[in-house]
């Protein structure tokens, strides 16, 4: 087993990782910019240490500084969470080059699926269902409009290199499709780097239904089970469940088979997560393969008791599976808590009690920066049935308190009264629908308990 990681992160996946190697017995080095001086990760790793101020390309993305602190400190691995480098080709490759272990799948594995439109060539070889559209990336806003006749209006125009939901665009009709070919290509140039796009279905209003997967270096490849993630604010997830609700069981089990059958036409070998979207009939297509630890992942956790960190560590390590299909019980949901404002926390009630996770890096006197990623918390509910889980959640975010900032806390907490979340039936229109009535309800405090 490994005896050092390198922790290359923030906030509350910082912690989440040292936890888990800590009771592993592993040794942890975290590396920080500036403004994270004063942090939880800092102050639990064994080792901490400052590589650059705060701007993320001279620290969190500074892949030199990172490797030469893992040799400094005689890490065997680095481990970059989510976000920042978790999902960069050209640094897991570096790590490889210098003997240390990229906590994730290889760089090739790494480069394929972070090139969306490649993805999902590689899916439909395997017999993969992905949404119909272009063969190819669009070389031209002629081969746009030849390939949208051939699939039918509305059409999506998405980056290769996407993610965040940036260089994406709809389209309904022939007469909006020269521009938005044109934006989503100047778009993602600017986030990427590369200007490539290619072009599916618009499926109207689907739900985000994703699998997670776990493999090892053997051939060994597990699906635990699917995750809802409908409710999103401009493509961001704000809330997730497992598993997910109103899915036959017959499409569930669909689900998983395909995962698995994704996750080993990409030669897989660490945790990761297949993403589909599903219309109302329950037909489902491929869209992306993350290759990474998601910010979802503790409710797959909650139901199937697999601590996908400490083996997401273990399988890098070289370890075999110990099981070979995970079993899904009883309900979990995650709620993201964003901070609206910066500032620092003033007074900190975290709430405990039967079938609650919360896994943050807040303290009181902490102070929330401007310069990164706005989620602070994650409030995690299970329960036996997902009834129970809703009123656990309502209960929590009722007793949770962070004052000092602006949150979403209150919006989350109406969002559950809300009758499609009630039901547990809705898509990726959810956000959308509710917004103005959430809002509304907040500005007269008169909603729920
Ligand atoms: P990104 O990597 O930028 O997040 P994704 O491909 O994962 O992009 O898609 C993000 C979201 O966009 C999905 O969760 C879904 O809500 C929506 N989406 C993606 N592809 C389609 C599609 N073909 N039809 C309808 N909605 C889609």
């Amino acid at each position: 087993m490994l005896k050092r990681v390198l922790v290359a992160n923030r906030g509350e996946i910082a912690l989440r990782i040292i936890r888990s190697l800590r009771e592993m017995d592993v040794e942890t080095v975290l590396v920080y910019s500036e403004p994270d001086k004063n942090s939880l990760p800092v102050i639990t790793a064994n080792y901490a240490v400052c590589i650059g101020p705060k701007e993320p390309v001279n620290s969190y993305l500074n892949e030199n500084a990172i490797i030469e602190t893992a040799i400094h400190y005689g890490c065997e691995a680095i481990h970059p969470g989510y976000g920042f480098l978790s999902e960069n080709a050209e640094f897991a490759k570096k790590c490889e080059e210098n003997n240390i272990i990229f906590i994730g799948p290889s760089h090739e594995v790494i480069a394929m699926m972070g090139n969306k439109q490649a993805a999902r060539k590689l899916m439909i070889e395997n017999n993969v269902p992905v949404v119909p559209g272009s063969e190819d990336v669009l070389e031209s806003v002629e081969e746009a409009y030849e390939c949208a006749e051939k699939i039918g209006y509305p059409v999506l125009i998405k980056a290769s290199s996407g993610g965040g939901g940036k260089g994406m665009r709809r389209v309904y009709g022939r007469d909006e499709l020269e521009k938005a070919y044109l934006t989503a290509k100047s778009e993602a140039k600017a986030a990427f780097g590369d200007d490539s796009v290619y072009m599916e279905k618009l499926i109207i209003n689907p739900r985000h239904i994703e699998l997670q997967v776990l493999a090892d270096h053997y051939g060994n490849v597990i699906s635990l089970g699917e995750r809802n993630c409908s409710i999103q604010k401009n493509n961001q997830k704000l809330l997730e469940e497992a598993p997910a609700f109103g899915v036959s069981e017959a499409t569930v089990k669909k689900l998983n088979d395909t995962a698995i059958l994704a996750a080993k036409a990409a030669g897989y070998n660490s945790v990761g997560t297949v993403e589909f979207v599903m219309d109302d009939d329950e037909n489902y297509y491929f869209i992306e393969m993350n290759t990474r630890i998601q910010v979802e992942h503790p409710v797959t956790e909650m139901v199937t008791g697999i601590d996908l960190v400490r083996w997401q560590i273990r399988v890098a390590a070289g370890m075999k599976l110990a099981m070979d299909k995970a079993e899904v019980k009883g309900h979990s949901i995650e709620c993201r808590i964003n901070a609206l404002t910066s500032g620092v926390i003033t007074n900190l009630h975290i709430p405990s009690g039967y079938g609650v996770r919360v896994e943050t890096h807040l303290f009181t006197g902490y102070e929330i920066t401007p310069f990164y990623d706005p989620m602070i918390a994650k409030v995690i509910v299970y329960g036996d049935t997902r009834l129970e889980a809703v009123r656990r959640l309502r209960r929590v975010l009722e007793e949770l308190v962070i004052e000092g900032v602006k949150t979403n806390e209150e919006f989350m907490h109406i969002l559950t009264y809300q009758k499609d979340f009630i039901r547990g039936y809705y898509d990726t229109s959810f956000y959308q629908k509710n917004e103005k009535n959430i809002n509304q309800l907040i500005k007269v405090g008169k909603h729920g308990a």
